[in-house]
């Protein structure tokens, strides 16, 4: 169980870098991480990833490179391809984008002229940067529009509102998909309006996509999506990466792959394929199943202590991994006071706006937590309700020096006794 990593040549010659590189993981062996976007990547993705793979030069597709000397990645990436399409039950799949937000911009580029108008839902209400952030390059492109819920506490979403903005806007993608919304989408509505109104129906399961392929959570390909695009690294625990699904549509396939390379990248990065391959050849294992359904089961458990200790959630509480709580409206700490003192004592997750915000971004009413990673290391229902407890003891005592050493010590005993694993298949 978490065996170091060997670095014997970076240890001979850069002392600062390999410092650094046990520093980190003495961090994730010794703490919490409840970022909901993040994740532990087995060893043999980790072997892939620091693999020859990064020498090589691959563009363009399998069987269609513009170099030589592609015997290997050839086969890697149509494994990755096949894999990937398994997983989430579709014909296509471009496995080559570098990350999510760049997949995100493919699919724009592939399917929208600049100028034209695209649907998102509202950031503050739990939707990603890429789906229309002012300071983003693409809303510089196109005509950002927004959804919302109707009403936060039960995370509905607004469809009568979304079908009006719609048919009046004309946009030429809905997309679907939330990086701070702890609630499952009703993808059937999503796909109804799309389809009365002419526009492309996307989903972004970065968050979810290990949820997805795992059965746990639905498919948007079941209920008339076109495209789904996701990143690898968060709850599917595979390397850092991105990539795009087709569900059947030779037409758009195209479109996305001319919109990846030459539109938007050169050269794939052929390691983080191989890693991709091997973390989707797991994800394909009955373990991963379980290991999805646990992820629920646990975000379930921490949502119950928040109902329990009445912290406000938004939503109402937790439908997949990720919890997003008031916790200046129920206990008079900041968002940033709250990311403070929860480092302070081994937990990391991160401060976010929620709908309907009432203070700055830089320090705002909310905190946003998931169970991806501890679920990974093994925490089950008791000892993430155990992690939950700590929280809001943390935040209630945020000023008692000896109270959040005491937590400390405990938060570091449930690290030690759940290990970064080495391995995710028996
Ligand atoms: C994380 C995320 C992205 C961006 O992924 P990066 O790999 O950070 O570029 C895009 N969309 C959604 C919904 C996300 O959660």
């Amino acid at each position: 169980m978490s065996t170091a990593q060997q670095i014997p040549f970076i240890e001979a010659q850069d002392p600062a870098i390999a410092a650094a590189i046990r520093g980190e993981e003495d961090r994730e062996a010794n703490g919490l991480e409840l970022v909901p976007s993040e994740n532990y990547v087995s060893k043999a993705t980790h072997e892939a990833l620091g693999s020859s793979f990064t020498n090589k030069y691959s563009e363009g597709l399998p069987g269609k490179r513009y170099y030589g000397g592609q015997e290997f990645t050839d086969v890697i990436e149509n494994i990755c391809i096949e894999r990937a399409c398994k997983l989430f039950n579709c014909k296509y799949a471009n496995v080559q984008p570098l990350s999510g937000a760049p997949a995100n911009l493919a699919v724009y580029s592939a399917l929208m002229k600049p100028g034209d108008t695209i649907m998102g839902m509202d950031l503050s209400h739990g939707g990603h940067l890429t789906h229309g952030n002012p300071h983003t390059h693409s809303a510089k492109i196109y005509n950002f529009v927004t959804y919302g819920m109707k009403d936060p506490d039960t995370g509905e979403i607004d469809f009568d509102e979304m079908r009006e903005t719609a048919l009046a806007e004309k946009p030429k993608i809905i997309i679907a998909g939330f990086s701070a919304y702890s609630r499952e989408l009703d993808y059937q509505k999503f796909a109804d309006i799309a389809k009365e109104v002419g526009a492309y129906a996307v989903a972004d399961m970065a968050h979810i996509a290990g949820l997805i392929a795992a059965g746990a959570l639905k498919n948007p390909f079941d209920y008339g999506f076109d495209v789904i695009l996701t990143t690898t690294h968060k709850s599917l625990r595979g390397p850092r990466g991105g990539m795009i699904l087709i569900k059947d549509s030779e037409d758009i396939f195209k479109k996305v792959n001319r919109a990846v390379f030459p539109g938007l990248q050169g050269g794939p990065h052929m390691n983080n394929i191989a890693a991709k391959a091997v973390a989707f050849g797991e994800a394909l294992k009955p373990e991963f199943k379980a290991y999805a359904q646990q992820i629920l089961k646990n975000a379930k458990a921490m949502a119950d202590v928040f109902e329990r200790e009445n912290v406000r959630m938004l939503g109402g509480g937790t439908e997949n991994h990720l919890i997003l709580a008031d916790v200046y409206g129920s206990l008079n700490v900041t968002g940033q006071e709250a990311e403070t003192v929860l480092d302070e004592v081994g937990i990391t997750l991160n401060k976010n706006s929620i709908a309907g915000e009432t203070r700055s971004m830089f320090d705002p009413s909310g905190i946003r937590f998931g169970t991806p990673a501890i679920t990974t290391r093994g925490l089950k229902e008791k000892e993430s309700a155990r992690v939950a407890e700590l929280m809001i003891e943390a935040m209630k005592h945020k000023d008692d020096q000896a109270k959040k050493e005491e937590i400390r010590e405990e938060i570091r005993g449930i690290a030690h006794a759940f290990p970064i694993p080495d391995s995710f298949v028996k």
